[in-house]
């Protein structure tokens, strides 16, 4: 399976060079017939990695603990409101990823390259 098509989106303002965060937003295409959207090229501690599309599953109830649906505006165990979410309590779950190191490390090594190619634009 290879990459066929490949768009990104620079995220702005760019984070600091030594800074984490995400540097870019892209989409692809595989083999021609099977597109993903919404991958984020993140910095993390200097070295670009592919972050699949993920989607936020459940969040912990800072009170108990205990994990809620989303969609919970009250925790289940306990009962506290759950609308001040902390962004440590909030759990995301992967919509798409590559089940094998050398697809992940594809997409990453044509991620880093068209980053590099339209950073210089
Ligand atoms: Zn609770």
């Amino acid at each position: 399976m290879e990459v066929t098509e490949v768009t990104l989106r620079l995220f702005e303002p760019q984070p600091n060079p030594d800074q984490t965060g995400v540097v870019a937003f892209a989409n692809i295409v595989l083999d021609s017939t099977l597109a993903i959207k919404g991958i984020r090229l993140v910095r993390v501690r200097g070295v670009l990695l592919a972050s699949m599309p993920n989607k936020e599953k459940q969040r912990e109830c800072e009170k108990c603990r205990i994990r809620n649906d989303i969609t919970n505006k009250f925790c289940h165990s306990c009962g506290i409101s759950l609308t001040r979410i902390e962004s440590s309590q909030r759990i995301f779950m992967d919509m798409v990823h590559p089940v094998c190191v050398s697809l992940r490390k594809q997409i990453e090594e044509v991620l880093i390259c068209e980053y590099e190619r339209v950073k210089k634009q």
